[in-house]
């Protein structure tokens, strides 16, 4: 099997429904452009209400026959899709990198991690086992089946365009649900491409359909799916202002829902921690994606005993990040999404540096470079007032407070709405059990700063939200029990 991406006319400039590439039913378009430079990439179906409605009419029919297949076909399916990603690795990833603007090396390496959802969920399918319940009277059978939902709406973000939307597809059609999804305005195309790849792999019409819109138009798109009781659930990955909105204008049709949302996550730093280890755990947690990532570490405290020296350290690495287009070989910090992205990172240091923090390295916009772009960034200083203590700053910033002992940071650390990763280096065995159980959160690196796996259960507590992706627990969000009472026998 192979792809042409440059075909543009073929992938790049429609959208998906009912196994047909097709424009927008009002004709309408939205430009996608590079954030590296503004340029422009290509220009997709800007959908409405019509759209998202032939979408899950077609889900809808494609449904008595995708669930009905026998898991190891579903499974097959799944491999071929899994085997055609990695063959098109180098060609997704420097889509990816072009649209989104991440470096080519961590563009790829997020094809990979995206295909390791599909292979996960491939080997999962074939898992769905039901139970055999002791019956409490003779003559009778009690079964718990495990079904699929049904027709399962999908949203995703642009901060990992294959990532986000391959672990909710592929956990999706493995369960036997057939998926309507719109991935995020800014970033389209490498989920068209993965669409494309899964048509050729044998997803047959109608049970993977994906409609491109604009801002303007992704309110109108997801209230069809609201309001059609045949989608029966949601899974979402976004900011968690629209995640209440999904979970309210869910209510009345009481749909199942996943929301994976924003985070505020701890980095804790304690006296007896290795301080090297904690500090190369921090460059690839903190810095990777420029540091828009929804686990990064955004506030980071660290022990009075170490926090000078962790500074400076930090500093030194900090200050000799490279940072460029991804087009560059050697960049390791491309632009943040948007001009928006920016400013919100320029207001939080403007902020902070009005309440007292100092700027060690960074703290400016890279205006010689383009709009889109600034510098990594250590303030030293910060303070749980601050902007950047209390929401994401979603950028290239690393804010240190200090700390004196264990109870403070921990009531610092959980001082937050947003409860999704949380991290700490020390080298007290019992300090590592006690931590990790006081931590409100719903994944927990112990010195260790790169913790997403498809084996692993990925997802929030609190305003973070709820459901999990990956692992052996991430088909169950997509399964629905039915217990059937056999009598007579
Ligand atoms: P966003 O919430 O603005 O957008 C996410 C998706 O929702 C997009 O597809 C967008 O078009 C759509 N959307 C926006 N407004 C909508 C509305 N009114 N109705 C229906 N759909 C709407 O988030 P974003 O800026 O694209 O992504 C960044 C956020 O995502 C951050 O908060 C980040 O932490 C979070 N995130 C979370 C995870 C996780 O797994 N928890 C992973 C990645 C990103």
């Amino acid at each position: 099997m192979s792809l042409d991406l440059t075909r543009r006319d073929l992938i790049l400039a429609d959208h998906l429904i009912d196994g047909r590439w097709c424009g927008a039913a009002a004709g309408a378009r939205f430009a996608v452009t590079d954030p590296a430079d503004g340029s422009l990439v290509s220009e997709v179906p800007d959908a409405s209400a019509e759209d998202a409605r032939a979408a899950v009419d077609a889900a809808q029919r494609a449904l008595p026959a995708w669930r009905a297949k026998p898991a190891r076909e579903r499974a097959q399916v799944l491999k071929r899709w899994h085997a055609a990603i990695l063959a098109h690795q180098e060609d997704l990833g420097r889509l990816i990198s072009r649209e989104q603007g991440k470096p080519l090396a961590e563009g790829r390496g997020e094809i990979a991690y995206a295909a390791s959802y599909v292979e996960w969920f491939a080997e999962q399918a074939v898992r769905a086992n039901g139970e055999v319940i002791p019956a409490p009277v003779g003559g009778r059978r009690l079964l718990a089946l495990r079904e699929p939902v049904g027709v399962v709406a999908v949203i995703t973000p642009w901060n990992f365009p294959a990532a986000m939307i391959a672990r909710k597809i592929a956990p999706a059609l493995a369960a036997g649900c057939t998926v309507v999804g719109k991935p995020a305005e800014d970033t389209p195309l490498t989920s068209l491409a993965l669409a494309r790849l899964a048509q050729e792999a044998g997803v047959p019409d109608g049970v993977l359909n994906l409609v491109t819109a604009s801002r303007a138009q992704a309110a109108a798109v997801v209230d069809v799916w609201l309001a059609d009781a045949r989608v029966r659930k949601i899974s979402f990955t976004g900011s968690t202002p629209v995640g209440k909105h999904l979970a309210r204008a869910s209510a009345d049709t009481l749909k199942r829902l996943s929301l994976e949302l924003g985070g505020n996550a701890p980095f804790l730093v304690f006296d007896d921690a290795d301080l090297d280890a904690a500090v190369q755990g921090l460059m690839a947690s903190k810095f990777r994606n420029g540091g828009q990532t929804c686990v990064c570490p955004n506030r980071i405290y660290v022990q009075d005993g170490v926090h000078d020296a962790f500074v400076d350290k930090l500093a030194g690495r900090v200050a000799a990040l490279k940072v460029g287009p991804a087009s560059a070989a050697d960049s390791q910090i491309g632009p943040m999404i948007n001009a928006r992205a920016v400013d919100k990172i320029a207001r939080h240091v403007e902020d902070a540096v009005a309440q007292g923090a100092r700027v060690v390295t960074g703290g400016r916009r890279l205006e010689a470079l383009g709009p889109n772009y600034y510098a990594p960034t250590v303030l030293a200083g910060a303070t749980p007032r601050m902007q950047l203590s209390c929401e994401e700053t979603f950028g290239p910033v690393a804010p240190v407070f200090r700390f004196r002992d264990e109870a403070e940071v921990l009531a610092l650390a959980n001082d937050t709405p947003f409860g999704l990763a949380a991290y700490f280096y020390t080298r007290d065995i019992a300090r590592a059990h006690r931590v990790a159980s006081a931590l409100e959160s719903g994944i927990v690196g112990v010195n260790e700063g790169a913790i997403s796996t498809d084996v692993a259960p990925f997802g929030g507590v609190k305003e973070s939200g709820y459901g999990r992706e990956g692992s052996v627990h991430g088909l169950d969000d997509y399964l629905q029990i039915k217990y059937v009472c056999e009598g007579g026998l």
